[in-house]
This record gives structure tokens, sequence and C-alpha cells, in this order.
């Protein structure tokens, strides 16, 4: 499959999700406050959406802005953010960056990579985040379920480990104005079929253009072929 082919099947991808999920949103929920979106960005780290917004309410209770969370004390930060994971390590990130938020950037978060990245605990990743979700701009999230997801989908090829580079590849493959939904829609679509362990592939309403669903097709009748001939 030469470039073009391969922009033309990965936009009938967009296009399939586009129908499947009409308005996706981010899965953090940070209602409109960029920064609660760093907060929450950084607390996803090797924890789950579901319980990072389970311990939100309480947390921008207690640190309702930047400012407040600037002067926590670390012990205090640690305990209600503890059932993410990594607490120690993620409440010195969140106390520091929201410190350079305020100090820097008079509490208005800036609208590049280049910036966004000098932020305490914040990586590719999460900036990608921001910059889609806030300022609406271009942006491939590599999270664990686009990097599964896209590789089924043979979008980038599976040797490929480096987030870095997959992001680069995926950015140049899907039209800019979609890349932001598009990360939001793989999310929902690796929850309801396309899981890390079991994927729903009968099910699957996009079978037709997966890489992933095509090999394990061919493997099953291969495999039905030579059951057969050994039986006979
Ligand atoms: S066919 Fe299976 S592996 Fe492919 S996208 Fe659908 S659920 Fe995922």
């Amino acid at each position: 499959m030469n470039k073009k082919q391969k922009k033309a099947r990965i936009a009938q991808i967009v296009e399939a999700l586009k129908s499947i999920y009409p308005d996706p949103k981010c899965a953090l929920e940070y209602n409109g406050d960029p920064w609660k979106l760093l907060v929450l960005g950084r607390l996803s780290a090797q924890c789950t959406d579901a319980r990072v917004n389970q311990i939100a309410p309480a947390l921008f209770a207690r640190y309702p802005t930047a400012k407040d969370m600037a002067k926590a004390e670390l012990p205090e930060l640690e305990a209600y953010i503890k059932s993410c994971g990594l607490y120690k390590t993620k409440a010195k990130n969140l106390k520091d960056a929201s410190a350079l938020l305020v100090e820097k950037y008079d509490g208005v978060l800036p609208d590049n990579i280049e910036e966004l990245l000098l932020f305490p605990g914040v990586g590719r990743k999460i900036a990608n985040l921001l910059l889609g979700d806030i300022f609406n701009k271009p942006a491939i999230v590599t999270d664990t379920h686009c990097i599964r997801i896209c590789g089924r989908f043979g979008m980038y090829p599976t040797t490929e480990k480096n987030p870095y580079k997959i992001e680069r590849i995926l950015s140049d493959l899907i039209i800019p104005a979609e890349q932001s939904d598009f990360c939001h829609r793989i999310v929902l679509f690796g929850r309801e079929y396309c899981m890390a362990r079991s994927p729903r592939c009968g099910e699957c309403p996009i079978r037709q253009l997966c890489n992933y669903y095509e090999s394990q097709l061919k493997t099953k009748q291969t495999q039905a072929k030579k059951e057969k001939y050994e039986s006979n």
C-alpha cells in the first residue's frame, strides 16, 4: 500500500469513528479550565481516567486555583492524590507546575508545545492534549489507546515503539482538523471495542479496515485448512 492509499484508508477510519462517536469529549472532567486539564492529565499517568475523575472534585474543592495549589503543603496534596499512584512525584510536579503558571504566565497557559513542555511533569502526551482541547490546534495524543489501536489498524509499523515517532507518523497521516477529536474517539473506541486484552473484533463496526482483524482471519483460515487436511 503506497502512502496515498494509506491516507485514503485512514481517512475512512477517521470517518467511521466520526459516525460511531459524533460528539467526542475529553475523558478527563476538567470543566473547561485549562489548568485543571493539566493537573488531571498529569494524574492520569499510569492511572485510569475514571480514578482521576473520581478524586478531582475533592482535590479542586481544596485547591480551586493554580495559586492555591502552588502554596500547597506537599504531604496534604499527596494525600488527596494518593490513589492515583506515583503520588509523591505527581504532587511535586503539580505544585511546581502551578507555581510556574502563576509566577511566569500570570495564570494563563501558553499555547505552544515548546513552552508547555517546560512545565514540570508535562510530557508530549499532556502537551498535545492541551493543544488540541484548549487551543483547538492539531495534536496527536499518543496514549496507550492510541498506540495500541492505531497499531492494530496498521497506521504505523508495529515494530515502532517510540511514542514520539508514532506521533509524527500519525500527524502526517491524519488531517490536522480531525486530529484532536480522533484521539478522543480512539479512547472511546478502545473502551467499547478494541480493548487491550480481548478486543471484540466479531462485533467491531470497522473490522473491514483493520490489519489485525485481517491477519487473525487469515490465521484462522490457514488453521482450518490444515485441520481439514489432517482429518482427511
Ligand atoms: S477489528 Fe478488533 S482489533 Fe481491529 S479495530 Fe476492531 S476491535 Fe480492534
